[in-house]
């Protein structure tokens, strides 16, 4: 899709540091992170909500929530994780292109505010 960055950042337009690729998606660090390892999993097909996913999709989500627990010494996933996929306004999605955050390194607090 044009004007998004993540999609510029799959297709290559925009260079970034790569951590991870298969056919599916991409995986970034994130540039503000908000834990000690904040990486973001980003599918390669542009969509912005769930609520949009086909059957097709939704079967490419699953891949990407089954291949990042394989990538626990890549990602430093260590002693527990957090996956979060902001939605819409009130949840701060800020790019509109369906992605991941991987959470982890430290303890957690759970504060969604
Ligand atoms: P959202 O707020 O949409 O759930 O998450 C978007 C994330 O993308 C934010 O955590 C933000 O820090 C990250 N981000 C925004 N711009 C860039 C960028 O240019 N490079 C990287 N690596 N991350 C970005
Ligand atoms: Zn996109």
């Amino acid at each position: 899709m044009e004007n998004c960055l993540f999609c510029k950042f799959v297709s290559g337009e925009f260079k970034t540091e790569i951590v991870f690729e298969n056919d599916d998606f991409i995986i970034i660090k994130d540039i503000a992170p908000k834990a000690k390892n904040h990486f973001l999993a980003i599918p390669k097909k542009h969509f912005k909500y769930l609520a949009e996913m086909t059957q097709e999709d939704s079967a490419l989500v699953g891949r990407i929530l089954k291949t990042i627990p394989t990538l626990a010494d890549k990602l430093e996933l260590g002693e527990g994780y957090r996956l979060v996929i902001n939605q819409g306004d009130d949840a701060g999605q800020t790019v509109p292109h369906l992605h991941i955050h991987v959470l982890s390194g430290q303890k957690m607090e759970w504060n969604p505010a």
